[in-house]
This record gives C-alpha cells, structure tokens and sequence, in this order.
C-alpha cells in the first residue's frame, strides 16, 4: 500500500544556526515516539543547508527534499543546482512544481516535466505539486487546472516511473493564508487526481502513488483530513518551522 508522507518545506526561511537547532529538536522529538513503518517523514530546507539535513538524516527519522532543481542537466546555468549534484549529497526527494516557483519563477508544466525526469533519472523522487488558485475555483475550473497540470508535468511517465512520484495538491488560496480546504473539497481533488492517474496507468498503480494535500494544514485540521480516503499526508509550510507544530501534523495519522 501506498506510504503516509508528511513533508516540511522551510521555503526561504532560518539561518544555518537555526536550521540546525530545529533539526536537533525535530530529532530528539522523533525519537521520543514511534511512528507507523508505513508513514515517512521528509524536510525540505533551503539548498545550503541540506547537507547538514542530510547528516542527521543518516540517523534516518526522516528523509531530505530539495525544494528546487534545474531543468538542465549541466553547464552554463549561473545559480543552478542540477539533479545530479542534490543526488551526489544523498537527496532522496525534490519539491517540482510548487505554486511560488510557478508564480513567480515562471514555472510551467512543460518546466515541471523536464525537472521530473532529471529528477528520476538520477535516482530522486519528485513530489509535484499542481492546484488551482481562487479565481480558478470560483469559476468552477479547478478539476480542468488540476486536470492540466497532470497531465503536462506527468503524462509522458510510465507505469514505474509514476510510481517514484508523490503528488501535492496545494489549492494556492489557501497556502499561506490560513484558510484550508475542507476535508470535503480536498478529499474531491485528491479523488479526482487519483482518477486520472487510474485512467492513464490503470487502478493498482494509482492506488500505489501518494496524494498529499497542502496549505495551511495544522496540527488542528490534519487528524480531519488525513481521514479522508484519499489523502495520504501533507505538504507542510509554515508549521513545518516549528518543531512542536510539525510534530502536531507528523502524529495526527
Ligand atoms: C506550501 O507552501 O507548500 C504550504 C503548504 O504552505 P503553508 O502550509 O504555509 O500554507
């Protein structure tokens, strides 16, 4: 069966100082519990300190995520970090796609394809995030957007390469904005994308692949909605930065 995933994403966020300190807790708090072997924990710092994530890691009460990679293999890309090199400091997952980098970063779906295959290529696995923004919902378009965005970053996949692909569905009016879908909303997207992918590599394989949902998720709302059938976890921002609330998240299954 599929695994349970809760995954942290700092964003932009703590100096190396208090990325360490926040491992450190997250560790000593990981240890004082035991969780489910089919539930997986994952932390996705900024770049300069996943070596250190990494470090710890090796005691493995959790995995490492890069939030970022290029969409080129190497070369004359000033700024980049390329999919070889994140699985060179032993990376094991890669965020691809999140809302912030298709808004501000001009992220596509055909950018979310390219890094995804970079990403399998070198042995990581890419959690892909897709969700519709407000305007969106409100006109009734987030299975279509959602739908899209699939189908564009995934599609062209096969049957075993989906399977090394966690998808996020982050409704992008609620992250960071402390509205969270409801169970109800959220349990109908994941529904939905679980169908698509059914359609595309048949039923046993999109039973396989795990759904996380994302935005504003808290220790408060998690219990909620990771009840619901098809959603498997979270993709976490802001209570990730703190050990007691990621924690909160991480025990709610
Ligand atoms: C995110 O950016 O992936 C996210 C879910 O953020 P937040 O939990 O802060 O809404």
């Amino acid at each position: 069966m599929r695994k349970h995933i809760v995954a942290g994403n700092w964003k932009m966020n703590k100096s190396f100082e208090e990325a360490d300190e926040l491992i450190d807790e997250l560790m000593s708090k990981l240890e004082e519990v035991s969780l489910p072997r089919d539930e997986q924990v994952i932390i996705c710092p900024p770049f300069p300190f996943l070596e250190m994530a990494s470090d710890y890691a090796n005691d493995s009460y959790f995995m490492v995520g890069a939030q970022n990679v290029a969409d080129h293999e190497s070369g004359a890309y000033t700024g980049e970090v390329s999919a070889r090199m994140l699985a060179s400091c032993e990376i094991d997952y890669c965020i691809v796609g999140h809302s912030e980098r298709r808004a501000y970063y001009g992220e596509t779906d055909q950018t979310v394809a390219a890094k995804v295959d970079l990403l399998l290529a070198n042995g990581l696995k890419p959690i892909v995030c897709v969700g519709e923004v407000l305007e969106e919902r409100e006109a009734g378009r987030q299975f279509d957007v959602v739908k899209t965005q699939v189908e564009g970053g995934l599609f062209h996949l096969d049957a075993e390469q989906i399977k090394n692909i966690v998808i996020a569905y982050e409704p992008v009016w609620a992250i960071g904005t402390g509205k969270t879908a409801t169970p109800e909303q959220a349990q109908e997207m994941h529904a939905h994308i679980r169908s698509l992918l059914a359609n595309r590599w048949g039923k046993e394989v999109a039973d396989e692949i795990s759904i996380l949902y994302g935005g504003s998720c808290k220790p408060s709302n998690a219990k909620e909605l990771f009840a619901c059938p098809d959603i498997d976890g979270g993709l976490i921002g802001g209570a990730s930065l703190k050990a007691d609330d990621f924690m909160g998240i991480i025990t709610a299954f």
